[in-house]
């Protein structure tokens, strides 16, 4: 029996919904199923302009995105590392995005989400809300479907050629792709956040900036999202769970209380009582990933496959892009173009790039002996962008290390920036190809040489396989095609460098 849909999606948050939009906009059937009823709540507010301006023209809502009245953001602002004074990065700071895109948005989730979501239907997939996929329905060969519970209670099974699952980071519908989440030995912190009716801004033109703020027990994020609404969250190491369980409105205020920068920017202002602003929540933000992100059939994209620590906001970028990557083996494996293998493997090294150099950067980022230019440095190090080391932080912190038309979006931005796409892909390709890619973050005093046996295990668990093997972006690459939807196979696999 033919399968009803070319492509079930699980989970219409950003991955789910950029998936499910960048398949049927190549025609194909698509189901989305998703578990709530939109608008619904999300933490993960600030965005990268490789999601604004990149993964969203892709999408075709990048217009309908810079008229909802989300806040502007301009970059970061941040009291972290030896400096006691706060320091800057603009997304400006790098040439590869001239002026109108070296920008983003802090943005309500819940209406970012929806507005991701409704296109989805509109170009074409079918999205059901109120329907929770119980399991993953397989034989010895492949993926085949889902099971699932719809709005009324119903017990239904839908059946696919693909499913990929974008159900987030409590969801086990992964499960059905094998392997294990392994969990980084770094990153094992605990968040607790709320929401305050308004704020002080910092000046112009860092307005809309995210601020993040290091203090004893972690850092606090402070994010403006409207005039009279601001994200305020403290993300701290274990040892503080006790505190925060007992009560997590009272540690919240603790914790804004030990940090007089941002107590500062909040004195006299009042807590959100507007719902879903009125709650202080808890989210245990271990980072990790999934030892496969794909079996035939079957493909895991964002939180389902891997998250890492969110002080560079790097989560919907890393889910909308890791969904775009296996919309395009899905879309090119229907059309015959790619074989699924293939396509596949390309998606999960990709993915697997994108995701290592978040995480490796971040490790020498939380070394709190260091200054804004050492961090920059590291970011050079680390993405080995041809680029200065201001303009490499910039880069990584917008986004844009993977050099993929996608989030630099050639047909918006010319031949020349096609051609700094290309640049920047053949820098990235020669990442993983070096020793002193991951030795210099080792050596940063915060690391030790406990943690170094530890990471490089973890790295190779991370990169499936040895870090000296053949990067995704190396000889034999696919390149991503005009629309951004598939693999162009008229260009062919990339000359080997
Ligand atoms: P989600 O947004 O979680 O969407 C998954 C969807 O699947 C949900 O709508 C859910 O209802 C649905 N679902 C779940 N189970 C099922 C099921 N069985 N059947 C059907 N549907 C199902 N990212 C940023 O970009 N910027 C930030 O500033 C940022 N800050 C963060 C701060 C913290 C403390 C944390 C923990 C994360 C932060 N993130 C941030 C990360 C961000 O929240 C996530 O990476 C992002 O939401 C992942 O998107 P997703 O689509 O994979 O998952």
């Amino acid at each position: 029996m033919d399968p009803e849909y070319d492509l079930i999606v699980v989970g219409g948050g950003p991955a789910g919904s950029t998936a499910a939009a960048a398949v049927a906009m190549r025609g194909h059937r698509v189901l989305l199923l998703e578990r709530e009823t939109f608008p619904r709540y999300q933490i993960g507010e600030s965005l990268l302009p490789a999601t604004v301006h990149g993964l969203c023209g892709i999408l075709g809502v990048a217009e309908e995105v810079a008229e909802a009245g989300f806040t502007l953001k301009r970059g970061g602002t941040l009291r972290w590392g030896r400096d006691p004074k706060p320091w800057q990065f603009s997304f400006s700071m790098t040439p590869r995005l001239p002026e109108p895109t070296a920008t983003a948005f802090q943005v309500e989730r819940s209406r970012f989400d929806e507005i991701l979501l409704r296109n989805a239907a509109r170009v074409g997939a079918e999205v059901r809300e109120g329907s929770t996929v119980r399991r993953v329905v397989a034989d010895d060969e492949r993926v085949r479907g889902v099971e699932y519970t719809d709005g009324d209670g119903n017990a239904r099974t839908a059946y696919g050629r693909y499913v990929i699952d974008a159900s987030g980071n409590t969801s086990r519908v992964h499960s059905g792709v094998g392997g294990r989440r392994v969990y980084s030995d770094f990153f094992r912190n605990l968040a607790v956040f709320g929401y305050f009716a308004g704020g002080r801004r910092l000046p112009e033109p860092n307005r809309g900036n995210i601020f993040c703020a290091a203090f004893d027990a972690g850092w606090l994020w402070y994010i403006p999202l409207r005039d009279d609404l601001t994200s305020v969250g403290a993300v701290i190491s274990p040892e503080h769970t006790a505190a925060v369980q007992r009560d997590p409105r009272s540690a919240w205020q603790d914790m804004i209380r030990a940090c007089p920068e941002v107590a500062e920017l909040l004195d006299g202002v009042p807590a959100a009582t507007e719902p879903p602003y009125d709650q202080v929540r808890v989210r245990k933000d271990w980072s990790y990933w999934k030892t496969s992100f794909w079996t035939p059939g079957m493909a895991l994209v964002g939180d389902a496959a891997c998250f890492v620590d969110p002080v560079l906001s790097s989560g919907v970028h890393l889910a909308t892009y890791g969904a775009l990557l296996a919309a395009r083996a899905v879309n090119s494996a229907l059309d015959g173009s790619v074989p699924e293998e293939r396509g596949f493997a390309e998606f999960e090294a990709r993915y697997r790039r994108e995701y290592g150099v978040f995480y490796e950067f971040l490790i020498a980022f939380y070394d709190m002996e260091r200054n804004d230019a050492s961090y920059f440095w590291s970011a050079k190090k680390v993405t080995k962008v041809d680029s200065t080391e201001v303009a490499a932080f910039a880069e990584l912190a917008g986004g844009l290390v993977s050099g993929d038309s996608a989030v630099l979006g050639p047909d918006r931005l010319g031949d020349h920036w096609s051609a700094a796409a290309a640049e920047l892909e053949g820098a990235v390709g020669r990442l993983a190809t070096t020793d002193d890619r991951v030795n210099p973050l080792l050596s940063t005093r915060v690391v030790g040489e406990t943690f170094r046996t530890g990471n490089d295990l973890q790295e190779q668990a991370l990169y499936g396989g040895p870090l000296d093997g053949t990067g995704p972006t190396g000889p034999g690459h696919l390149v991503a095609s005009a629309d951004g939807l598939g693999w162009d196979t008229a260009r062919g696999t990339a000359a080997p460098r």
